[in-house]
């Protein structure tokens, strides 16, 4: 396989652009390689500039659950694009979308719409706090919620692939109410709440935290954080933004069913284009500016291009069995997967249809980000290049997830068994 002219075009981004990327992970520098440039993409399928051609899981970080330029919404983005592609002022679009929204994650009785999932966490935590008049959010280490400034603590995704464990630029005073514990140690976070509990405006987590890779939940951990929260009147802010319309039509919250008091989603709900949300208890959404007292706001929030995408992916999804048939079809293949890679000591953790391999000691399941650290990247990168070199996409981190699309087929994924049987 020839990267000519994804290694030039590289070569002239980064002259223009910082790293020769506008996000830091896909520069693959975790992976020891220079970035793909894409021409096209097609249901699974990626077309670089040098006319190779990969089967994606990474999906642009999971977006693509109904695959790239899906028949439906690429005909009604087409049509909507002719009527002018933003206004400033509402359309019958956004209130649309978030009827659907609201209806199919019910704890999110209003919605608003921003254009990132970080702006989403960032407006939900400034309202938790406006709500609860507290200062203090708990997060766990290796949950990635943005880059809004507090929140670069203890993050995962591409801050855990710099080998950082915060930003610089950020002032110890911004990231002096962000307490952290493990992910999956109550221990932790009874020990956090008997000290702060007054204080603690909301906990936020990813319900399956995959900016570190996939690690499950465990012994009832949500619930846990359910009750702890509810007990202290603190908040329970379910990031969304990978595992909503993910894992089930009603995300993780009714996957686990657990009720959280808010919710971000983003990735899915905008088809493809920048759009998230935030959303949920009537009285707690009602202090949003206009008319309550936390402001918030965006130019282009709503906007009626990614409103249209957003709402043809949710049709699509909406339709009968599709998570049923998702989930079968992405279990059948992750537990081939793990009966190819775990005789490797390769060890493959997964939640519905999202997927990351391992390389921890002993081929251990990772509780927390501590043992996520423990993993080889070194291995990792070995096993993502020669998965690369066979036409595979896969997330190019250890600290990422990979995607099943309803658009795999299962000739798709016994190939990839295949290729992994030959690993070594
Ligand atoms: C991707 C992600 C974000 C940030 O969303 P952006 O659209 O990249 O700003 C926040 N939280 C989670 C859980 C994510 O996976």
């Amino acid at each position: 396989m020839k990267h000519d002219k994804s290694r030039q075009a590289f070569e002239d981004a980064t002259r223009y652009i910082p790293g020769g990327v506008n996000s830091p992970v896909r520069a693959l520098k975790a992976v020891g390689e220079t970035p793909l440039f894409i021409e096209k993409a097609k249901g699974v399928t990626l077309f670089d500039i040098d006319g190779n051609e990969y089967t994606d899981f990474c999906l642009s970080w999971g977006v693509f659950i109904a695959g790239h330029a899906n028949d439906s919404v690429t005909s009604a983005v087409r049509q909507a694009v002719l009527n002018g592609t933003s206004y400033g002022i509402p359309t019958l679009l956004e209130t649309q979308l978030a009827k659907k929204v609201t209806e199919l994650i019910p704890s999110m009785e209003q919605v608003r719409f921003v254009n990132s999932g970080t702006e989403a966490v960032m407006s939900a935590i400034r309202l938790a706090r406006g709500y609860t008049g507290r200062n203090y959010i708990l997060k766990f280490e290796g949950c990635y919620h943005g880059h809004a400034d507090h929140l670069l603590v203890a993050a995962g995704s591409g801050v855990a692939t710099a080998g950082r464990s915060n930003s610089a630029g950020v002032p110890d005073d911004f990231a002096k109410y962000t307490l952290v514990a493990p992910f999956n140690d109550k221990e932790a976070v009874k020990q956090i709440f008997s000290r702060y509990a007054d204080d603690i405006a909301a906990v936020i987590v990813e319900p399956v935290p995959a900016n570190m890779g996939v690690v499950p939940e465990q012994e009832g951990f949500l619930a846990f954080l359910r009750h702890i929260t509810a007990e202290h009147d603190s908040l329970l802010l379910f990031d969304e933004v990978i595992t909503g319309f993910r894992l089930t039509l009603g995300g993780a919250q009714q996957y686990y069913g657990i009720k959280p008091d808010l919710t971000t989603v983003g990735k899915i709900v905008g088809g493809g284009f920048p759009a998230a949300a935030f959303g949920g208890r009537r009285e707690i959404m009602q202090l949003l500016a206009p008319d309550g007292p936390v402001y918030q706001a965006g130019t282009l929030s709503g906007n009626p291009i990614a409103m249209t995408a957003g709402l043809s992916t949710l049709q699509i999804l909406s339709r009968p069995h599709v998570y049923e048939d998702l989930n079968d079809k992405a279990t059948r293949f992750i537990l081939k997967l793990k009966d190819a890679l775990e005789p490797k000591g390769i060890y493959i953790s997964h939640v519905g249809s999202m997927f990351t391999p391992y390389f921890t000691p002993e081929g251990k399941a990772p509780r927390n980000f501590g043992d996520v650290q423990q993993s080889d990247l070194g291995e990792f990168a070995r096993f993502w290049r020669y998965m690369y070199a066979n036409g595979v996409y896969l997330s190019p981190s250890q600290f990422e997830t990979n995607f099943v699309s309803i658009q795999h087929t299962d000739e798709q994924l016994d190939h990839i068994v295949e290729l992994a049987k030959d690993y070594k």
